[in-house]
Protein backbone atom coordinates (compact mmCIF):
# COMPACT_ATOMS: atom_id res chain seq x y z
CA UNK A 1 0.00 0.00 0.00
CA UNK A 2 1.35 3.23 -0.92
CA UNK A 3 1.18 6.17 1.95
CA UNK A 4 -2.44 6.92 2.66
CA UNK A 5 -2.31 10.95 2.42
CA UNK A 6 -4.52 12.17 -0.84
CA UNK A 7 -6.52 15.71 -1.85
CA UNK A 8 -9.63 15.25 -3.60
CA UNK A 9 -10.75 17.85 -5.76
CA UNK A 10 -14.62 17.90 -6.21
CA UNK A 11 -15.05 20.07 -9.76
CA UNK A 12 -18.98 19.28 -9.02
CA UNK A 13 -18.64 21.55 -5.92
CA UNK A 14 -16.93 24.17 -7.84
CA UNK A 15 -19.21 24.15 -10.46
CA UNK A 16 -22.17 24.22 -7.56
CA UNK A 17 -20.27 27.26 -5.59
CA UNK A 18 -19.91 29.22 -9.16
CA UNK A 19 -23.84 28.54 -9.18
CA UNK A 20 -24.23 30.09 -5.74
CA UNK A 21 -22.46 33.06 -6.44
CA UNK A 22 -24.54 33.47 -9.37
CA UNK A 23 -26.96 33.22 -7.50
CA UNK A 24 -26.48 35.92 -4.87
CA UNK A 25 -25.32 38.34 -8.23
CA UNK A 26 -27.87 38.62 -10.39
CA UNK A 27 -25.91 35.77 -13.03
CA UNK A 28 -23.46 39.16 -13.58
CA UNK A 29 -20.37 37.91 -15.15
CA UNK A 30 -18.07 36.59 -13.06
CA UNK A 31 -13.85 36.34 -13.37
CA UNK A 32 -13.80 33.06 -11.13
CA UNK A 33 -9.77 33.80 -9.37
CA UNK A 34 -7.66 30.93 -9.91
CA UNK A 35 -4.29 32.40 -9.50
CA UNK A 36 -2.19 30.50 -7.06
CA UNK A 37 -3.13 26.91 -9.03
CA UNK A 38 -6.70 27.77 -8.29
CA UNK A 39 -5.96 28.29 -4.69
CA UNK A 40 -4.03 24.90 -4.75
CA UNK A 41 -6.87 23.23 -6.55
CA UNK A 42 -5.13 22.85 -9.73
CA UNK A 43 -6.13 24.41 -13.15
CA UNK A 44 -7.10 21.63 -14.64
CA UNK A 45 -9.88 21.24 -11.58
CA UNK A 46 -10.61 24.57 -11.98
CA UNK A 47 -11.03 24.67 -15.83
CA UNK A 48 -13.29 21.57 -15.36
CA UNK A 49 -15.08 23.24 -12.21
CA UNK A 50 -15.78 26.67 -13.60
CA UNK A 51 -16.70 26.03 -17.15
CA UNK A 52 -19.41 28.20 -16.78
CA UNK A 53 -17.79 31.46 -15.78
CA UNK A 54 -17.20 34.32 -18.23
CA UNK A 55 -13.83 34.67 -17.32
CA UNK A 56 -10.78 33.30 -14.99
CA UNK A 57 -8.56 35.59 -13.52
CA UNK A 58 -5.04 34.99 -12.33
CA UNK A 59 -1.30 36.40 -12.39
CA UNK A 60 1.04 34.15 -14.63
CA UNK A 61 0.76 34.20 -18.46
CA UNK A 62 2.07 30.59 -18.37
CA UNK A 63 -0.96 29.94 -16.42
CA UNK A 64 -3.05 31.53 -19.41
CA UNK A 65 -1.14 29.40 -21.39
CA UNK A 66 -2.26 26.73 -20.01
CA UNK A 67 -5.51 27.01 -20.33
CA UNK A 68 -5.60 28.04 -23.64
CA UNK A 69 -3.82 24.69 -24.34
CA UNK A 70 -6.85 22.78 -22.17
CA UNK A 71 -9.38 24.16 -24.33
CA UNK A 72 -10.38 27.39 -22.40
CA UNK A 73 -12.47 29.74 -25.17
CA UNK A 74 -13.69 32.15 -22.31
CA UNK A 75 -11.90 35.24 -21.10
CA UNK A 76 -9.06 35.46 -18.98
CA UNK A 77 -7.52 38.59 -17.11
CA UNK A 78 -4.24 39.20 -15.83
CA UNK A 79 -4.42 40.54 -12.10
CA UNK A 80 -1.08 41.82 -11.43
CA UNK A 81 -0.91 43.04 -15.61
CA UNK A 82 2.12 42.68 -17.89
CA UNK A 83 5.54 42.85 -16.33
CA UNK A 84 8.00 43.25 -19.82
CA UNK A 85 6.96 43.96 -23.51
CA UNK A 86 7.24 39.97 -24.34
CA UNK A 87 4.33 40.04 -21.39
CA UNK A 88 2.14 42.18 -23.80
CA UNK A 89 2.77 40.15 -26.53
CA UNK A 90 1.98 36.98 -25.01
CA UNK A 91 -1.15 38.71 -23.58
CA UNK A 92 -1.76 39.41 -27.07
CA UNK A 93 -1.45 36.08 -28.39
CA UNK A 94 -2.99 34.29 -25.63
CA UNK A 95 -6.14 37.05 -25.76
CA UNK A 96 -6.29 37.58 -22.00
CA UNK A 97 -7.37 41.14 -20.63
CA UNK A 98 -5.14 43.06 -18.69
CA UNK A 99 -4.71 45.37 -15.49
CA UNK A 100 -3.05 48.23 -15.77
CA UNK A 101 -1.97 49.63 -11.99
CA UNK A 102 0.98 51.55 -12.38
CA UNK A 103 2.43 54.08 -14.88
CA UNK A 104 5.14 51.67 -15.50
CA UNK A 105 2.92 49.39 -17.52
CA UNK A 106 1.10 52.71 -19.52
CA UNK A 107 5.04 53.47 -20.53
CA UNK A 108 5.61 50.27 -21.62
CA UNK A 109 2.26 49.79 -23.64
CA UNK A 110 2.25 53.55 -25.00
CA UNK A 111 6.12 52.96 -26.20
CA UNK A 112 5.40 49.09 -27.70
CA UNK A 113 1.94 50.72 -29.40
CA UNK A 114 4.14 53.32 -30.99
CA UNK A 115 6.55 51.05 -32.79
CA UNK A 116 3.58 49.78 -34.57
CA UNK A 117 3.55 50.97 -37.90
CA UNK A 118 -0.10 53.16 -38.32
CA UNK A 119 -1.84 50.77 -40.50
CA UNK A 120 -1.62 47.91 -37.72
CA UNK A 121 -1.95 50.60 -34.65
CA UNK A 122 -5.30 50.23 -35.04
CA UNK A 123 -6.12 46.59 -35.25
CA UNK A 124 -3.52 46.39 -32.21
CA UNK A 125 -5.31 48.37 -30.43
CA UNK A 126 -8.49 47.34 -30.22
CA UNK A 127 -7.59 44.00 -29.32
CA UNK A 128 -5.95 45.29 -26.01
CA UNK A 129 -8.45 45.08 -23.41
CA UNK A 130 -7.43 46.96 -19.97
CA UNK A 131 -9.09 47.20 -16.53
CA UNK A 132 -7.37 50.16 -15.17
CA UNK A 133 -7.30 49.43 -11.14
CA UNK A 134 -8.33 52.63 -8.86
CA UNK A 135 -5.78 52.42 -5.57
CA UNK A 136 -9.45 53.68 -3.34
CA UNK A 137 -7.95 52.81 0.10
CA UNK A 138 -6.06 49.20 0.03
CA UNK A 139 -2.70 50.66 -1.03
CA UNK A 140 -1.10 48.23 -2.85
CA UNK A 141 -1.92 48.40 -6.14
CA UNK A 142 -3.63 51.03 -8.72
CA UNK A 143 -3.64 54.41 -9.65
CA UNK A 144 -4.94 57.26 -6.98
CA UNK A 145 -8.04 59.06 -7.76
CA UNK A 146 -6.00 62.27 -8.82
CA UNK A 147 -3.86 60.12 -11.24
CA UNK A 148 -7.00 57.74 -13.00
CA UNK A 149 -8.63 60.21 -15.41
CA UNK A 150 -5.01 60.88 -16.37
CA UNK A 151 -4.06 57.02 -16.89
CA UNK A 152 -7.82 56.48 -18.75
CA UNK A 153 -7.23 59.16 -21.23
CA UNK A 154 -3.90 57.75 -21.93
CA UNK A 155 -4.77 54.25 -22.91
CA UNK A 156 -8.35 55.53 -24.18
CA UNK A 157 -6.59 57.63 -26.32
CA UNK A 158 -4.48 54.63 -27.87
CA UNK A 159 -7.78 53.28 -28.67
CA UNK A 160 -7.68 50.79 -26.17
CA UNK A 161 -11.04 49.40 -24.56
CA UNK A 162 -10.67 50.76 -20.70
CA UNK A 163 -12.21 48.78 -18.18
CA UNK A 164 -12.08 49.77 -14.46
CA UNK A 165 -11.54 47.70 -11.25
CA UNK A 166 -10.62 48.31 -7.77
CA UNK A 167 -9.93 45.98 -4.78
CA UNK A 168 -11.54 46.07 -1.34
CA UNK A 169 -8.58 45.78 1.57
CA UNK A 170 -11.71 45.08 4.03
CA UNK A 171 -14.98 43.30 2.86
CA UNK A 172 -15.03 40.75 5.43
CA UNK A 173 -15.49 43.41 8.40
CA UNK A 174 -17.44 46.84 8.65
CA UNK A 175 -15.23 47.86 11.79
CA UNK A 176 -11.48 48.65 9.94
CA UNK A 177 -10.57 51.20 7.57
CA UNK A 178 -11.05 51.82 4.54
CA UNK A 179 -14.41 50.62 5.12
CA UNK A 180 -16.06 49.12 2.04
CA UNK A 181 -18.57 52.11 1.22
CA UNK A 182 -15.83 54.17 1.47
CA UNK A 183 -13.36 52.29 -0.99
CA UNK A 184 -16.88 52.22 -3.18
CA UNK A 185 -17.72 56.08 -2.75
CA UNK A 186 -14.31 56.60 -4.10
CA UNK A 187 -14.49 54.10 -7.03
CA UNK A 188 -18.06 55.49 -8.40
CA UNK A 189 -16.95 58.91 -8.05
CA UNK A 190 -13.72 58.53 -10.23
CA UNK A 191 -15.60 56.07 -12.72
CA UNK A 192 -18.99 57.63 -13.04
CA UNK A 193 -18.29 59.62 -16.31
CA UNK A 194 -16.19 57.04 -18.12
CA UNK A 195 -17.08 54.42 -20.56
CA UNK A 196 -16.26 50.88 -19.49
CA UNK A 197 -17.34 48.15 -17.32
CA UNK A 198 -16.60 48.53 -13.72
CA UNK A 199 -15.53 45.51 -11.12
CA UNK A 200 -15.07 45.53 -7.52
CA UNK A 201 -16.26 42.71 -5.61
CA UNK A 202 -14.32 39.57 -4.47
CA UNK A 203 -15.71 36.90 -2.31
CA UNK A 204 -16.66 38.98 1.10
CA UNK A 205 -18.01 41.87 -1.40
CA UNK A 206 -20.29 39.56 -2.65
CA UNK A 207 -22.23 37.92 -0.10
CA UNK A 208 -22.00 41.09 2.36
CA UNK A 209 -22.16 43.91 0.00
CA UNK A 210 -25.00 43.86 -2.42
CA UNK A 211 -24.14 47.59 -3.86
CA UNK A 212 -21.05 46.55 -5.10
CA UNK A 213 -21.28 43.94 -7.75
CA UNK A 214 -21.10 46.48 -10.29
CA UNK A 215 -20.76 44.48 -14.01
CA UNK A 216 -18.12 41.74 -13.21
CA UNK A 217 -17.46 40.34 -9.86
CA UNK A 218 -14.34 38.78 -8.67
CA UNK A 219 -15.13 35.46 -6.49
CA UNK A 220 -12.22 33.27 -4.97
CA UNK A 221 -12.13 31.87 -1.37
CA UNK A 222 -16.14 31.47 -2.13
CA UNK A 223 -15.74 29.27 -5.12
CA UNK A 224 -13.64 26.95 -3.34
CA UNK A 225 -15.82 26.97 -0.37
CA UNK A 226 -13.71 28.30 2.39
CA UNK A 227 -14.96 31.95 4.22
CA UNK A 228 -13.04 34.84 3.06
CA UNK A 229 -13.12 36.00 7.04
CA UNK A 230 -11.53 32.73 8.21
CA UNK A 231 -14.86 31.73 10.09
CA UNK A 232 -16.81 29.26 8.99
CA UNK A 233 -19.92 30.56 10.75
CA UNK A 234 -19.82 33.38 8.37
CA UNK A 235 -20.79 31.26 5.37
CA UNK A 236 -22.75 28.09 7.09
CA UNK A 237 -25.90 29.61 6.16
CA UNK A 238 -24.50 29.94 1.80
CA UNK A 239 -24.88 26.21 1.12
CA UNK A 240 -21.19 26.92 -0.51
CA UNK A 241 -19.25 23.42 -0.67
CA UNK A 242 -15.66 22.65 0.42
CA UNK A 243 -13.97 22.26 -2.95
CA UNK A 244 -10.49 20.37 -1.42
CA UNK A 245 -10.66 17.51 0.99
CA UNK A 246 -7.35 16.16 2.35
CA UNK A 247 -7.57 12.48 3.57
CA UNK A 248 -5.29 9.85 4.97
CA UNK A 249 -5.51 7.08 7.42
CA UNK A 250 -4.14 5.88 10.74
CA UNK A 251 -1.10 3.98 10.40
CA UNK A 252 -0.53 3.09 14.32
CA UNK A 253 -2.05 3.63 17.35
CA UNK A 254 -0.41 3.61 21.07
CA UNK A 255 -1.50 3.28 24.33
CA UNK A 256 -0.77 5.87 26.93
CA UNK A 257 0.30 5.53 30.92
CA UNK A 258 -0.48 8.30 32.98
CA UNK A 259 2.58 10.44 32.80
CA UNK A 260 3.99 9.57 29.53
CA UNK A 261 4.15 12.32 26.67
CA UNK A 262 3.50 11.88 22.79
CA UNK A 263 5.99 12.98 20.12
CA UNK A 264 8.19 16.14 19.51
CA UNK A 265 8.71 18.29 22.55
CA UNK A 266 6.82 15.91 24.44
CA UNK A 267 4.04 18.99 24.70
CA UNK A 268 1.24 16.59 26.01
CA UNK A 269 1.00 14.16 29.13
CA UNK A 270 -1.04 11.78 29.58
CA UNK A 271 -3.07 12.37 32.72
CA UNK A 272 -4.44 8.91 32.60
CA UNK A 273 -4.79 6.07 29.93
CA UNK A 274 -5.42 6.87 26.67
CA UNK A 275 -5.07 5.62 23.69
CA UNK A 276 -3.67 7.92 20.74
CA UNK A 277 -3.71 7.59 16.67
CA UNK A 278 -1.02 8.35 14.42
CA UNK A 279 -2.37 10.05 10.94
CA UNK A 280 -0.05 10.05 8.21
CA UNK A 281 0.20 13.54 7.56
CA UNK A 282 2.31 16.00 8.89
CA UNK A 283 3.53 19.65 7.88
CA UNK A 284 5.43 18.63 4.69
CA UNK A 285 1.88 17.80 3.29
CA UNK A 286 0.88 20.99 4.05
CA UNK A 287 -0.88 20.90 7.52
CA UNK A 288 -0.29 23.40 10.06
CA UNK A 289 2.71 22.70 12.43
CA UNK A 290 1.00 25.24 14.42
CA UNK A 291 -1.95 23.39 14.71
CA UNK A 292 -2.60 23.53 18.46
CA UNK A 293 -4.09 20.47 20.55
CA UNK A 294 -8.02 20.22 20.28
CA UNK A 295 -7.80 21.07 16.04
CA UNK A 296 -10.51 18.59 14.58
CA UNK A 297 -9.73 15.84 12.64
CA UNK A 298 -12.69 13.40 11.15
CA UNK A 299 -12.11 9.46 12.20
CA UNK A 300 -13.85 7.42 10.25
CA UNK A 301 -14.82 3.50 10.73
CA UNK A 302 -13.32 0.78 8.37
CA UNK A 303 -16.39 -0.94 7.91
CA UNK A 304 -19.03 2.37 7.44
CA UNK A 305 -19.41 5.58 6.80
CA UNK A 306 -19.65 6.19 10.41
CA UNK A 307 -16.86 8.30 12.31
CA UNK A 308 -16.10 11.44 15.00
CA UNK A 309 -14.45 14.10 15.44
CA UNK A 310 -10.98 13.87 17.90
CA UNK A 311 -8.55 16.27 18.73
CA UNK A 312 -5.57 16.75 17.64
CA UNK A 313 -2.82 16.37 20.90
CA UNK A 314 1.09 16.34 20.83
CA UNK A 315 2.99 18.44 18.21
CA UNK A 316 2.82 18.28 14.17
CA UNK A 317 5.58 16.48 12.92
CA UNK A 318 6.46 16.74 9.65
CA UNK A 319 5.30 13.58 8.45
CA UNK A 320 2.55 12.48 11.25
CA UNK A 321 0.23 13.86 13.73
CA UNK A 322 -1.15 11.80 16.87
CA UNK A 323 -4.80 12.41 18.04
CA UNK A 324 -6.68 11.34 20.94
CA UNK A 325 -8.76 8.24 20.03
CA UNK A 326 -10.53 7.89 23.82
CA UNK A 327 -13.93 8.71 22.46
CA UNK A 328 -13.53 6.82 19.26
CA UNK A 329 -13.47 2.88 20.72
CA UNK A 330 -14.06 1.80 17.07
CA UNK A 331 -10.95 3.54 15.51
CA UNK A 332 -7.66 0.99 14.27
CA UNK A 333 -5.62 0.82 11.87
CA UNK A 334 -6.36 1.66 8.56
CA UNK A 335 -9.24 3.93 9.95
CA UNK A 336 -9.77 6.61 7.13
CA UNK A 337 -9.38 10.01 8.52
CA UNK A 338 -10.26 13.25 6.95
CA UNK A 339 -8.36 16.36 7.34
CA UNK A 340 -10.23 18.80 6.09
CA UNK A 341 -13.11 18.80 3.62
CA UNK A 342 -16.62 18.57 3.90
CA UNK A 343 -16.36 16.82 7.44
CA UNK A 344 -14.02 19.26 8.69
CA UNK A 345 -14.39 22.86 7.44
CA UNK A 346 -10.95 23.74 6.17
CA UNK A 347 -11.92 27.24 8.00
CA UNK A 348 -11.97 25.34 11.57
CA UNK A 349 -8.33 24.24 11.03
CA UNK A 350 -6.98 27.22 10.27
CA UNK A 351 -8.48 29.51 12.69
CA UNK A 352 -7.32 27.55 15.72
CA UNK A 353 -3.71 27.39 13.48
CA UNK A 354 -3.78 31.07 13.67
CA UNK A 355 -4.35 31.37 10.17
CA UNK A 356 -6.81 31.17 6.70
CA UNK A 357 -8.63 28.79 4.69
CA UNK A 358 -6.54 30.02 1.90
CA UNK A 359 -2.87 29.72 3.43
CA UNK A 360 -3.47 26.30 3.86
CA UNK A 361 -5.27 25.26 0.46
CA UNK A 362 -2.46 27.21 -1.38
CA UNK A 363 0.25 25.19 0.96
CA UNK A 364 -1.48 22.11 -0.13
CA UNK A 365 2.41 20.40 -0.54
CA UNK A 366 3.57 19.15 -3.94
CA UNK A 367 4.17 15.87 -2.44
CA UNK A 368 0.98 15.49 -1.94
CA UNK A 369 -1.31 12.81 -4.51
CA UNK A 370 -4.38 15.20 -6.00
CA UNK A 371 -7.19 13.38 -7.21
CA UNK A 372 -9.83 15.30 -9.47
CA UNK A 373 -13.30 13.60 -9.02
CA UNK A 374 -16.19 14.74 -10.88
CA UNK A 375 -18.88 14.23 -8.39
C1 LIG B 1 -7.43 37.23 -5.02
C2 LIG B 1 -8.22 38.31 -5.57
C3 LIG B 1 -9.62 38.24 -5.61
C4 LIG B 1 -10.41 37.13 -4.95
O1 LIG B 1 -10.45 37.35 -3.55
P1 LIG B 1 -11.25 36.36 -2.57
O2 LIG B 1 -11.11 37.00 -1.24
O3 LIG B 1 -10.54 35.05 -2.63
O4 LIG B 1 -12.62 36.28 -3.06
C5 LIG B 1 -10.31 39.25 -6.26
N1 LIG B 1 -9.65 40.28 -6.83
C6 LIG B 1 -8.31 40.40 -6.79
C7 LIG B 1 -7.66 41.58 -7.44
C8 LIG B 1 -7.55 39.43 -6.17
O5 LIG B 1 -6.23 39.55 -6.12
Amino acid sequence: MSRPIQATIFTQNLSHNLAQVKKLTKARPTWAVVKANAYGHGLQAAYAGFAQSEGLALLDLHDAQLLREMGWKGKILLLEGIFTTDDLENCLRLDCDMVVHHASQLILIESWIKLLSPSKHEQVSQKIACWLKLNSGMNRLGFKSAQYVMAYQVLFGLGLTVNHLTHFANADTDHSLPTVSEQWQVFEHCTQFLEGFRSAANSAAILRHANTHADWTRPGIMLYGASPSGLWDDIAGYDLKPAMQLSSAIISIQDLEPGQTVGYGGNFTATQMIRIGVIACGYADGYPRSAPLGTPVWVGNNNSDHGCIVPVIGRVSMDMLTVDLSHAAFAEVGCPVELWGAKVPIDQVAKPAGTVGYELMCALAARVPVRVASN
